[in-house]
């Protein structure tokens, strides 16, 4: 560890992808982090082996639609870090296929999980927040919400709901010094882009000025800085990050 602060960070679906690149950076960089997700994945069993980040590092198999579960999640973090400084709202499902298709409990799984849990965890980490007078919280939502894409009409509401709550969220809290932003970034290489055919993949890349789909690392910087004494005169932003497919 380094002599810079060490923060309690809790970031939803840390198991794999974009989630599980957040937790490890955030890990290397000497911070507490918690999370959970459904299932376990090497990537938490590693973590969780690890002698040395036993006092830092917390995972629960808890389910984002049990929100009597993430409640208890949220308290049993608060209470073993002793504080929760910054959220990062990153669980989230994409059933895609057209809404005409969609099944009532393909609409719910995503509206519960991408937004009514995203929702639950931010107020108990506000309250939690509202404690030690400020805090951060971060929200993965996606270019989809602003620019739209055939088969995910579900998936982008929600993420739009994302992006419109950090807005309001933080004018509510900035006078507590809370600060809310928002990452909305392009596709990237993970399980859940997996879904798109070869024909998707090839047209997304050539409406993306810098020709590739996105990483994983081209992501947690951002979540990095938007964590940072850097960025204490941000909040209520949406940033994309994209390689430019949106513009
Ligand atoms: P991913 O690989 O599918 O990982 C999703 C994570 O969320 C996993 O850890 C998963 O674990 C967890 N999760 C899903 N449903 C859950 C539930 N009901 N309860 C608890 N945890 C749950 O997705 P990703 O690509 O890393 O996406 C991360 C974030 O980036 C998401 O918010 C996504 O919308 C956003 N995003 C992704 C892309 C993309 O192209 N991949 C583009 C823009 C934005 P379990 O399945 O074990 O529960």
């Amino acid at each position: 560890m380094t002599d810079k602060p060490c923060l309690s960070i809790l970031v939803s679906g840390g198991s794999r992808g974009l989630g599980a690149a957040i937790v490890g950076r955030l890990l290397a960089a000497g911070h507490q982090v918690a999370t959970f997700s459904r299932s376990k994945t090497e990537s938490i069993v590693a973590w969780e082996s690890d002698a040395a980040l036993a006092p830092r590092f917390y995972f629960d198999t808890i389910d984002a639609q049990d929100l009597t579960a993430v409640r208890h999640y949220v308290s049993v973090v608060q209470q073993n870090f002793g504080r929760i400084d910054a959220l990062v709202n990153n669980a989230a499902v994409a059933s895609d296929g057209i809404l005409a298709l969609q099944t009532d409990h393909q609409i719910t799984q995503m509206l519960d999980v991408n937004l009514k849990s995203t929702l639950v965890l931010a107020r108990e980490c506000v309250r939690c927040m509202l404690l030690v007078s400020g805090g951060m919280i971060i929200n993965i939502s996606s270019i989809v919400a602003l620019r739209g894409f055939a088969g995910l009409t579900v998936y982008s509401a929600t993420k739009a709901a994302l992006n419109g709550m950090t807005r309001s969220l933080a004018r509510e809290l900035g006078d507590r010094n809370i600060r809310v932003n928002t990452i909305a970034p392009g596709y990237l290489e993970t399980e859940m882009s997996a879904s798109l055919t070869e024909q998707q993949q090839a047209q997304i890349i050539r409406r993306t000025p810098l020709g590739r789909l996105g990483r994983v690392d081209d992501v947690v910087p951002w979540v990095e800085f938007l964590l940072s004494p850097s960025a204490s005169f941000m909040t209520g932003q949406i940033i994309t990050v994209d390689g430019g497919a949106s513009v």
